[in-house]
Order: structure tokens, then C-alpha cells, then sequence
């Protein structure tokens, strides 16, 4: 069953991304010079991400100074994506590959290896965090969907940037590292990301104070996969359940129950849906416990306006989520 979902979902992303890719590759050659052995020409300098979350952290980080492109388009799961071949011919190009790190995005390294590159031209933006953020990482789901094998980061649960204060640490780290391979662009990077700092401090507070405006005994969600933790620490949510552990995984009989059970006890009005993944187990949730389903928080992927941008996504969980509440 389980398997049976997966291929069939990588099947269809495979196939949009082909047709995708050919369409974008038209333009690829134009806008985007061969990128600089050396840093000889910062304009050449290509940041290819994983996803459309992580192009925009770094948008935020690094303005106009280089060219930003994303693997995975917006709306398509990050956790089952399946890159074809044409995936690794794009990210020879680049000067530095982007990607999250802690299970949510490994299909890349095989990629990277495919294209020819080395360890050098990637940052993992999750991995590593040091005591000098006063980080704590959670626990969560693997999010690996061959199960974790030789996974050494198996047990972290890598959405961080749904803590504003954790995607603060993923731009901070895009523009040092940019800046330390383009010296003569470091202040027009720093200027950047300071602006792009400020932007998420200022969306920090604001959710704080929308956040605390309710009392936090009614401040409890039900979300489609385990990927608010972050959030919900950072905003003293009460995470009752979630109806998938990791996208492609099929909850037991069992565990349904055992959801529909706590959101009756927990007094819970709705649950939420996340964009690129419709699920018939939310569905059945809601019909047996008269909850309603609420669509659209943004997790791992970027949506349509005004949810195409990091802070537009943030904010639109947010009023959603509070809104729920009430
Ligand atoms: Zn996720």
C-alpha cells in the first residue's frame, strides 16, 4: 500500500518535472552565464536549493547579488520527490548547492554525486547547528522513505525554518558562506541579509503577539505530517496529533483511532491540511469527530501569492492557525 502510494506520486512528480525541465531549460542557457572556476565573475556565481523555501531564505540572505534557482517547484513534497537524470545536469552547474540536511532532502547527495560535484559545493543548512544559536533540536520522524538506513541524523526532525528563529540561522549561514567564496560582493551581501534578519524578526514578533492574544489552554493543532514542532515551541502551541509521521506513510487503523480519540479529548474544532498533500485520513478524521478541515498551512513548499515568499507562508500559517482557535 505504502509503496504502492509512493511510486505512483514519484511517477507523476518525475513526469511534471520532465516536461518542467524542458521548458526551463530553454531559458537556462540565456539568463545564467557558465558559472566561474575560481570566482572570477561574482554574476556568474548560480545557488541552486532544494526547495522553494530554502531559494527564498536564500533570496533573503543574499538580494540580487547572485542567481538563485530552486530543484523542486512549488507545491510538490520535498520527502517523496524522486530527481531524474536531467536534475543532475542542472546541478553541475552550479557554484553551491543548498539543501536542508537531516533526512528531509538526502535524494540530493546522490544527485550531487551523479552531477560530479564534491561535499564542497554543498551547505546543509540544518545540520551542525552550534550552541552559539542556543539551538535545541527535536525529535521527530526520519522523514526517510527507504527507512533510515545508515541514516545518521535519522532521530532530528529537520523542519527548522518553521521557526523563525531557525530560518534566521539558515540565512545567516547562506551569506557567510557566499560572502566567503565572493569576497568583493561580502558587503553587498551583508547589507542583504541584515535587511533580510530584520524582516524575519520583525515576522517573529508579530506571530508572538498574535500567538499570545489567545489563551493558551485553546492554543492546540492537528496538522497533516509531524512538521510544526518548531513552530508550536516557538509559539507554545500544543501539538495534539498529526495524521502521517512523514508524507508517504499510511497511518494503522489503530493510530486513526488513537488521533480521533486525543482531538475529541483535547476538544479540538479543526485540523489542517497542508498544500501539497490532500489526504483522505484528514477527511475521515473530521467526518468521525465533527472537526472541520482546514486547507493550506505551508510546510516544505511555497505556494501561490501571498504564500510564494518565506515571511508571505509564515504569515499565512499564522492568521490561519490563530484564526482556528477562536
Ligand atoms: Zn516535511
Amino acid at each position: 500500500m505504502k509503496q504502492n502510494a509512493e511510486q505512483a506520486l514519484g511517477t507523476s512528480v518525475s513526469a511534471a518535472l520532465v516536461s518542467l525541465l524542458l521548458v526551463a531549460g530553454c531559458n537556462a542557457g540565456a539568463a545564467s552565464p557558465s558559472p566561474s572556476e575560481g570566482g572570477g565573475d561574482p554574476a556568474a556565481y548560480t545557488v541552486i536549493a532544494t526547495t522553494s523555501v530554502f531559494a527564498d531564505l536564500a533570496q533573503l540572505a543574499l538580494g540580487d547579488s547572485v542567481t538563485i534557482e530552486t530543484i523542486i517547484p512549488a507545491g510538490v513534497d520535498v520527502h517523496t520527490f524522486e530527481p531524474s537524470p536531467a536534475d543532475a545536469q542542472r546541478l553541475a552547474g552550479a557554484d553551491l548547492i543548498i539543501m536542508n540536511g537531516l533526512g528531509l532532502d538526502e535524494w540530493a547527495l546522490s544527485l550531487l554525486e551523479a552531477a560530479g560535484k564534491s561535499e564542497d559545493e554543498v551547505l546543509e543548512l540544518g545540520e551542525g547547528i552550534d550552541e552559539s544559536h542556543a539551538w535545541i533540536y527535536l525529535e521527530g520522524e526520519a522523514h526517510d522513505e527507504d527507512g533510515g538506513a545508515g541514516h545518521e541524523h535519522g532521530g532530528t526532525d529537520p523542519h527548522i525554518w518553521l521557526d523563525p528563529q531557525g530560518a534566521a540561522i539558515y540565512v545567516e549561514r547562506i551569506a557567510a558562506r557566499v560572502a566567503a567564496d565572493l569576497p568583493g560582493l561580502a558587503m553587498q551581501i551583508e547589507g542583504a541579509r541584515d535587511a533580510g534578519l530584520a524582516e524575519i524578526a520583525a515576522l517573529d514578533e508579530e506571530l508572538r503577539v498574535g500567538f499570545s492574544a489567545v489563551d493558551s489552554t485553546k492554543r492546540k493543532i492537528v496538522t497533516f505530517h509531524d512538521a510544526f514542532g518548531y513552530f508550536a515551541r516557538a509559539y507554545e502551541v500544543e501539538i495534539v496529533g498529526v495524521a502521517v509521521e512523514a508524507p508517504g506513510q499510511e497511518p494503522s487503523a489503530k493510530e486513526i483511532a488513537a488521533l480521533i480519540d486525543a482531538i475529541d479529548g483535547a476538544g479540538v474544532t479543526s485540523v489542517f491540511s497542508e498544500v501539497q498533500f490532500p489526504s483522505k485520513v484528514l477527511d475521515q478524521i473530521a467526518a468521525e469527530t465533527g472537526a472541520t478541515v482546514l486547507e493550506d498551512l505551508f510546510s516544505d513548499a511555497l505556494g501561490d501569492a501571498p504564500a510564494d515568499s518565506y515571511l508571505g507562508a509564515m504569515r499565512s500559517n499564522a492568521s490561519a492557525i490563530v484564526a482556528s482557535f477562536r
